[in-house]
């Protein structure tokens, strides 16, 4: 018999491998940080021991969802203005927000109250963009979330950074600090063509490849900008990017919601990787992003909440559903996205936007362990013919119980174990009464 940490027993097993396997009364084997052993219980059990076991009759286990494009501390600023223009959101109340509210200790509490949300949600990894992310990069450790942490790049001074010289050290600072960090990963994040000069779109790609890490930015998200860059260079965002040299396999691209058939052409012959946030699109109303044709060219498509002042939430699953729906309805088409694309794009299509797909995403031996576990008990979710079906179209954030990480139980029955949850709700409900007080709050009447 074999020695293991962990196992997993009498689950239905969505493994999301290549042959989307499907394994009814099976067993995960976790030995440390990473998933030994997969298959039917009862062939498990002949070959292997645990010290620890987790029965999950009624309960399906999948892959952890991994949430491509955020800003988690944004958290603080849920539905400080709603429903207006994104030009008008971001200058009139975002930035100045932001320049007066996000220190080192408002950063910290955001990120802390996104990683409660989001681990109840059924989210393993995250990819932020933001300010002081050496504040999120250690809740994350703490909590034991899994996630890319990256400095904002932006032609004019930030909370943490009065020029771009300063973030790159901090970037190089937080690079060596996190490099074997078996969580953390270190990006670099320039905000987007319309907020950042070409000298820094460009030197944001150079460090990115430098260093060998993700170069993550805002790319062609409203009409406004794709008009503002084609006045000004006479190019769409992404044929100037890629003037710019600055496109290539190690880019996350958020929202890329302005895109002609050039424009995904260039995105297939760089190897660029999207982050699509239906959601926050719809919201601000920017458009909708062209998926179904990007899936078409074999370009990687991963799936994203942005931050929550423009969601307002971190819910992977009511975005999964989302975009299942979205592209059906603008397409006239009942046969795009179906669940099952819809499921992977949200595991393992995220993972290979971020490029850590041979470690997370899927379920097989070999790759660490982060698991989600749901609940198939309850009547919104009864009966059920298919589990791609199930997962994307009748269940939601409030069925996933359990959460392991990197082999390490995170969440056990919807309770969250390295976190104080009460302490931290009560902190963001100060933090936010004097942030009103401050704040003009906009909303429709
Ligand atoms: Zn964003």
């Amino acid at each position: 018999m074999i020695n293991a940490d962990l196992i997993i027993k009498n689950a239905i097993i969505i493994t999301l491998n290549s042959k989307f396997d499907i394994i009814e009364n099976g067993s995960i084997v976790i030995k440390d940080t990473d998933i030994i052993a997969i298959g039917k219980t009862e062939d498990i059990e002949k070959q292997f021991v645990a010290h620890k076991k987790i029965c999950a009759d009624n309960k399906i286990v999948m892959p952890g969802l991994v949430n491509t494009h955020n800003h988690l501390s944004m958290t603080m600023f849920r539905g400080l203005a709603d429903d207006i223009e994104l030009q008008a959101w971001l200058n009139k109340y975002m930035f100045p927000a932001e320049a007066k509210f996000v220190t080192e200790e408002t950063v910290k509490l955001g990120a802390e109250i996104a990683m409660v949300e989001m681990l109840h949600a059924g989210t393993t990894t995250f990819n932020d963009m933001y300010y002081y992310e050496e504040q999120v990069a250690e809740v994350a450790k703490k909590i034991g979330m899994r996630g890319i942490v990256a400095e904002s790049f932006i032609d004019f001074p930030v909370p943490n950074s009065a020029t771009p010289d300063v973030t790159e050290k901090h970037t190089r600072y937080l690079y060596e600090k996190y490099k074997n960090d078996p969580l953390i990963t270190v990006g670099v994040a320039v905000h987007a063509p319309y907020t950042c000069s070409e000298e820094l779109l460009k030197r944001g790609a150079k460090l990115a490849e430098q260093l060998d890490i993700n170069y993550h930015i805002h790319i062609a998200e409203t009409k406004w900008e794709y008009d503002l860059i084609k006045k000004k260079h006479n190019l769409t965002p992404v044929e100037y990017l890629d003037k710019l040299g600055v496109l290539n396999e190690n880019v996350v691209s958020a929202h890329s919601v302005w895109l002609d058939d050039q424009d995904i052409d260039i995105y297939a012959r760089r190897k660029v990787g999207v982050a699509h946030n239906p959601e926050c699109n719809m919201k601000l109303a920017s458009g909708v992003a062209p998926i179904p044709k990007m899936i078409d060219k074999q370009i990687k498509v991963g799936l994203g909440t942005d931050g929550a002042a423009s969601n307002n939430n971190l819910n992977m699953f009511a975005e999964m559903q989302v975009m299942a729906l979205i592209h059906k309805l603008w397409n006239k088409n009942t046969t795009v996205i179906p669940a099952r694309t819809a499921l992977r794009i949200a595991t393992l299509g995220s993972a290979e936007v971020l490029r850590l797909d041979k470690k997370i995403g899927s379920l097989e031996t070999g790759k660490k362990a982060d698991i989600i576990m749901l609940d198939i008990s309850k009547a919104n979710t009864i009966p059920i013919y298919d589990y791609y079906s199930a997962i994307v179209y009748a269940f939601n954030a409030a069925h996933v119980t359990d959460v392991i990480i990197n082999g390490q139980e995170v969440m056990r029955n919807d309770i969250i174990l390295n976190i104080d949850e009460k302490d931290i709700k009560n902190k963001m409900n100060d933090l936010a009464r004097k942030i009103s007080t401050a704040i003009k709050i906009v909303s429709s009447q």
